[in-house]
C-alpha cells in the first residue's frame, strides 16, 4: 500500500492506527503511515494496550490543544485591552491636535481680518484725505469767485441791488452759478479758519484775509 506525501520532507499527516496528525519524514511511497507511537501497535500487542495508548494521547492532545486555547483566548484578551488603550490614546491625541488646529486656524483668520480691516481704514483714510484736498481746492476756487461777485449794499440811493463786480444783482452770471454754493462756502470757511488758528492744516487760499492776518502776526 503506496501513500501521496512528498517524499524528503517534514510533513504532517494522519497516522492510520491513532488517526491524530503526527509528523512524518517519508523517504519512500511504500512507508507505513503510522506515527513511531504506534510502530509497536502493528505487531501481535493486545487491542486492550492500543486502545488505552490510543485514549491516553487523545486526552493529552485535548488538554494540550485547551490549553493553548485558552492561553490563545487570554493573549486576544490582552491585546484587545491593549488596543483599546491605544485606541484611548490615539483619540485623546486626535482631540487635542484637533483643538490645536482649530485654535492657530482661528487665530490665523483674526491676524488675516486685523490686516484687512487695518487696510481698508487706511484707504478710506486715505481716500478721505484726498476728497477732502478736492473739496478744498474747488472751495478756494469759489472763494475767489465770491469775492469779486458778492452782494454790495446800494449806493446813490438806488433801491437796485448791485453785485460787487458792477453789475446788476440779477444780470452776473458768476454770481447766479454759485449762489446754491455760498452756504457750503460759508461753513467751509468757517470750519477752516477754525483749523487755521488752532495750527493745523487747512484748505483756505493765500490771499485770504485770516491766512493774511496769521502772517503779520
Ligand atoms: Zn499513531
Ligand atoms: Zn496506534
Ligand atoms: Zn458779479
Amino acid at each position: 500500500m503506496t501513500h501521496a506525501y512528498p517524499l524528503h520532507v517534514d510533513v504532517e499527516a494522519a497516522c492510520l492506527c491513532c488517526l491524530a496528525p503526527q509528523p512524518f519524514h517519508f523517504t519512500s511511497l511504500s512507508d507505513q503511515v503510522v506515527c513511531s507511537k504506534c510502530v509497536h501497535h502493528l505487531g501481535t500487542e493486545k487491542s486492550e494496550r492500543r486502545d488505552l495508548e490510543h485514549v491516553k494521547l487523545w486526552a493529552a492532545r485535548w488538554a494540550s490543544s485547551e490549553t493553548s486555547h485558552a492561553e490563545y483566548i487570554a493573549e486576544t484578551d490582552a491585546l484587545l485591552v491593549a488596543r483599546d488603550t491605544d485606541l484611548t490614546a490615539l483619540r485623546d491625541q486626535v482631540a487635542k491636535l484637533s483643538a490645536l488646529v482649530a485654535g492657530q486656524f482661528s487665530a490665523g483668520i483674526e491676524g488675516v481680518r486685523g490686516l484687512l480691516q487695518n487696510d481698508l481704514v487706511k484707504r478710506a483714510e486715505r481716500n478721505t484725505e484726498l476728497a477732502r484736498r478736492q473739496i478744498d481746492w474747488a472751495m478756494a476756487g469759489i472763494w475767489r469767485t465770491e469775492a469779486l461777485h458778492h452782494d454790495s449794499a446800494p449806493q446813490n440811493n438806488s433801491a437796485a441791488q448791485k453785485c460787487s463786480c458792477g453789475r446788476t444783482a440779477g444780470s452776473c452770471a458768476e454770481s447766479a452759478a454759485i449762489d446754491p454754493l455760498r452756504q457750503a462756502l460759508r461753513d467751509w470757511e468757517k470750519k477752516n479758519v477754525a483749523l487755521l488758528q488752532s495750527g493745523r492744516r487747512h484748505g483756505l487760499p493765500g490771499e485770504h484775509p485770516a491766512v493774511l492776518a496769521q502772517r503779520i502776526r
